[in-house]
């Protein structure tokens, strides 16, 4: 069975779901149970060359996410 990778926006985490080709569509809720997540591209890495370290949910983020060319305006 395939995996599929999701990311919940309300907790900014990536998961994973085991399911059917036949539902890679349908909507996966995270392991918190929020339903807003959105399907990621297994094979397509994520983010900036920069990672923030994981397991640091409660932390406000230092930079980045709220830039310009985070937003696509920088084309
Ligand atoms: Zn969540």
């Amino acid at each position: 069975m395939p995996r599929y990778e999701y990311r919940c926006r309300p907790c900014g985490e990536t998961f994973e779901v085991s399911r059917p080709m036949a539902e890679s569509s349908a909507p996966a809720a995270c392991p918190a149970g929020h339903e807003d997540t959105v399907k990621l591209l297994s094979t397509v890495a994520v983010g900036g060359s920069s990672a923030p370290s994981a397991s640091s949910a409660s932390a406000a983020p230092a930079g980045g996410g709220g830039g310009c060319c985070g937003g696509g305006c920088c084309g």
